[in-house]
């Protein structure tokens, strides 16, 4: 396993991370100060400073990328909806192309309008069919672009709103049933957050291999968790045994960034400096 304890050059932020202090220029300019090599940055991020600007601005300042946060969303009421979310998923790859990102994260979604508390479907084998179909037709995009797609299993908490994929067994059948060949275009995005507790992890992390692993995040998991979404801890601060798990990944293959992830009103509320110099330490002692 690598060693960690001496550099942070492995490091990578999800800009998500410090969103509610800065914007991302600011973030790209705290990060290259402090040696943070990469980040992970959202869509509505890029688009606020704007997609050319950010990516002369990461070239500029030799800022790679471990991901582009996020494509998915597939399941909707009806065709014009399926169809929107191909389009705008094929946007967000030229976009992940255009800022040089290694893979693009796929929260798949799941029942349509639920995150806005009005299903229109409760068929979730339905949202998963849908699901599985837009996939296959946004990874012939992909495939053509060049953009390999990180299927990004969550938590069953938010199997309803936000993501029907919720195993990395689940999420890796997937890539079996449209990527047989294992051409290194579809893959899965191993979350610590939404995983961590999966009786099978070990085995589907050995299963997933050097070609399926695309990207790590890391964060923990606090007791008691006190927001299903935004209420994640800094490495260390919870039950996670994230030493033990990048054990697993790296002995499967992986040995691209540690990405920190953390989407937390208790973070969100501190100085972004405190925050940024506080995952260097913890990704020193405790990833
Ligand atoms: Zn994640």
């Amino acid at each position: 396993m690598r060693d960690f304890s001496q550099s942070h050059e492995q490091l990578s932020l999800n800009t998500a991370t410090v969103r509610k202090q800065w914007k991302l220029d600011r973030i790209i300019d705290e990060c290259a100060r402090r040696g943070i090599g990469a980040i992970s940055p959202w869509r509505e991020q890029v688009v606020a400073v704007g997609l050319e600007k950010v990516a002369k601005q990461l070239r500029d300042t030799g800022t790679e990328l471990s991901g582009y946060c996020r494509g998915g969303f597939f399941p909707a009421a009806d065709a014009a909806g399926l169809k929107a979310a191909l389009d705008d998923n094929r946007k967000a790859i030229d976009e992940a192309k255009t800022v040089n990102a290694p893979c693009l994260v796929l929260v798949v979604g799941a029942l349509p309008g639920a995150l806005d508390g009005k299903a229109a479907y409760k068929d979730i084998a339905r949202a998963r069919g849908e699901v599985r179909d837009g996939i296959a037709a946004s990874l012939e995009y992909a495939k053509n672009v060049g953009m390999p797609l990180a299927i990004e299993p969550l938590h069953p908490m938010q199997a309803a709103d936000r993501a029907c994929v919720n195993t990395l067994e689940q999420a890796l059948d997937l890539c079996d049933e449209l990527d047989p060949g294992r051409s290194g275009m579809l893959g899965v995005a191993c979350d610590v957050y939404h995983v961590w507790w999966d009786p099978k992890l070990q085995e589907q992390i050995a299963r997933a291999g050097e070609k399926r692993l695309l990207a790590f995040h890391v964060c923990d998991w606090l007791t008691p968790t006190r927001d299903l979404l935004n209420d994640r801890g800094m490495m260390g601060d919870g039950v996670i045994e994230l030493k033990k798990l990048r054990e697993w990944v790296e002995a499967a293959g992986f040995a691209g960034r540690c990405e920190v992830e953390i989407f937390s009103e208790h973070w969100w509320s501190k100085p972004g400096e405190e925050v940024l110099d506080t995952v260097i330490a913890r990704h020193k002692s405790m990833v």
